[in-house]
């Protein structure tokens, strides 16, 4: 079994199908994505379905309506939330800390490549595109993104880039 602290997350492709709430929030970052249209398409005529466009995680004002929404919404409520992978854990923590429960949140990600980063070296969290490979931004250590994953800090564990090199060599 996989640890689902540490390895790499999986994501929906899509929300056919898979929950049966009595409502939904719906949360898009991009309301022109593919996966956000489908999802209006989906919900847009659901009496019991608000769809919230969300285009920033960092948005106290939005994010303060969102938790009030939350707390007026009653039990059996899910949220399904499309995004970048930054989006998706940015907003699935806030939800946890609104009372909801990890099986009550479904997460579609968008095929951008956005994604947090942990830099292991000076604790910094920053968002990047990069694939393998980046520089943090503050200690400037060349980083290899390992596919270790922290759902608490919604990111990926990034190495000194030769020393993870050195690692590979020897094990
Ligand atoms: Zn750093």
């Amino acid at each position: 079994m996989q640890d689902a602290m540490s390895s790499t997350p999986q994501y929906t492709e899509s929300s056919h199908g898979l929950l049966l709430a009595s409502r939904y929030f719906i949360i898009l970052q991009d309301e022109k994505s593919d996966s956000a249209l489908e999802l209006m398409d989906q919900y847009q005529a659901n009496n019991n379905a608000k769809i919230i466009i969300l285009a920033n995680p960092e948005d106290a004002l939005a994010l303060h309506q969102l938790s009030q929404a939350f707390k007026q919404a009653c039990i059996g409520t899910y949220a399904i939330v499309c995004g970048d992978e930054y989006f998706l854990w940015q907003i699935k923590n806030k939800l946890l800390d609104y009372g909801l429960v990890s099986a009550e949140i479904l997460l579609i990600k968008t095929p951008s490549p956005n994604k947090q980063i942990y830099c292991v070296h000076c604790f910094h969290l920053f968002q990047s595109s990069a694939d393998k490979f980046c520089d943090c931004p503050q200690c400037h250590t060349s980083l290899f993104i390992r596919s270790h994953f922290s759902e608490r800090l919604g990111a990926y564990m990034a190495v000194c880039a030769n020393a993870e090199q050195i690692e590979e060599q020897t094990t």
